[in-house]
């Protein structure tokens, strides 16, 4: 509506720079928002990727209007403030809650990306749920993945929904708060095989059902010995690769990192209830990849990089990973990470280290292994 706003996506020295940083559903919701609540000026936006829904709330709402931005992810609130700043749209009333935090009762309405995770949606309408009542809930998202399960879940925690039309392929769905409580069942442990530990996954973790096959690959070639290095698991997840290696370097210092909020808060408490005599040789960080890290501080990272960003498959993720590990890592320092026989990342990590040695494999997955020699 007359608001032209220039919108990147993050991190910006990605390759494909033709991928959008809004889509069809973001720009349903918010010619909707525009037509028929103007008003609102307090205004609760959940999973906006890269800052499109927020930026643009602020620039048909002007300075009256207060935006509380909740996401899991560390690089899309990263996104966001960057993409205001960029716009010159005024921050003060801009305000960040992590995925974990309760929601202010205070707002006007509440603007919902539909994640592609259904159990983590659970979980925020399960959030909505103890607000007051009769506040409107708009969510927006691709018509094919706007299931009936997914109304199922609007009309579990909130009230009875109804739908938009779909326009461009994206679908609006509209519900309201009800005041009636109802929890739901996250976060979920389950036992973690060959050990004594549970592990806790809060609704947003990666692979948070049940053990990655990657993962418990890769726990077969985790480094041992007692020597005190520097340790980071990068991309940690639900942590079970630095919980584990806990155990096999029992002098260790390790370093939890990754850019979803619950990933971390996760790691935290599976450290706290397994190895809790460990904890004090551990750090957990949000971040993305190893941008706030030291140069040339660890001794060995660990890594079971991610494959695809919201909603894109695309491997510049763990090319950032591997760049910022070697940046990290100390001379004669080691990367060693596990990845899909098909993504090639021995040829990669060769270009970058120029060493490359495989320590495992089977049919589906490697373990590779890399130092840092210069
Ligand atoms: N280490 C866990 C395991 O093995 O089960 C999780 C591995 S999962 C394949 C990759 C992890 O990388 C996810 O937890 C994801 O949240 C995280 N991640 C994605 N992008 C990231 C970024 N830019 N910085 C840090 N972590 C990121």
């Amino acid at each position: 509506g007359g608001h032209a706003l220039t919108l990147h996506r993050f991190p910006l020295e990605q390759k494909n720079r033709s991928l959008q940083a809004w889509d069809a559903a973001d720009e349903y919701l918010i010619d909707y928002v525009q037509e028929h609540h103007n008003q609102a000026l307090r205004i609760l936006v959940l999973n906006d990727s890269f800052g499109a829904l927020t930026c643009a709330l602020k620039a048909i709402g002007g300075n009256q209007r207060h935006i509380i931005n909740v996401n899991d992810s560390f690089v899309s609130q990263q996104a966001c403030k960057y993409n205001l700043e960029e716009n010159q749209l005024e921050q003060n009333t801009v305000s960040y809650l992590d995925s974990l935090s309760e929601y202010p009762h205070d707002v006007d309405l509440v603007i919902i990306k539909v994640p592609k995770n259904a159990g983590f949606l659970a979980y925020q309408l399960a959030l909505l749920s103890r607000l007051p009542s009769s506040i409107k809930v708009v969510a927006g998202g691709k018509a094919k993945e706007i299931h009936t399960s997914t109304l199922k879940s609007f009309s579990h925690f909130l009230s009875e929904p109804t739908t938009s039309l779909a326009v461009k392929k994206a679908r609006l769905i509209f519900s309201e708060t009800t005041a009636k409580p109802v929890i739901s069942k996250f976060p979920v442990s389950w036992p973690l095989e060959k050990t004594d530990f549970t592990l806790t996954n809060h609704a947003n973790v990666f692979s948070r059902d049940s053990l990655d096959i990657g993962a418990r690959f890769f726990m077969n070639y985790l480094p041992q010995g007692k020597k005190p290095l520097k340790v980071i698991d990068l991309g940690c997840g639900n942590g079970v690769i630095g919980l584990m290696t806990l155990c096999k370097m029992p002098h260790a210092e390790l370093t939890f990192v990754d850019e979803s909020a619950m990933a971390v808060a996760s790691a935290k408490a599976n450290v706290l209830d397994n190895l809790p005599d460990a904890l004090e040789r551990c750090r957990f960080m949000q971040n993305d990849c190893l941008s706030d890290f030291t140069p040339g501080s660890a001794d060995l990272v660990l890594c079971n990089p991610p494959f695809h960003q919201a909603q894109a498959i695309t491997d510049h993720i763990a090319w950032q990973m591997f760049v910022q590990a070697k940046q990290v890592l100390k001379k004669g320092g080691e990367l060693r990470i596990i990845g899909n026989r098909h993504l090639d990342y021995q040829e990669k990590l060769n270009r970058l280290f120029g060493n490359c040695k495989v320590i495992g494999n089977n049919k589906k997955f490697t373990v590779l292994s890399t130092i840092r020699r210069g």
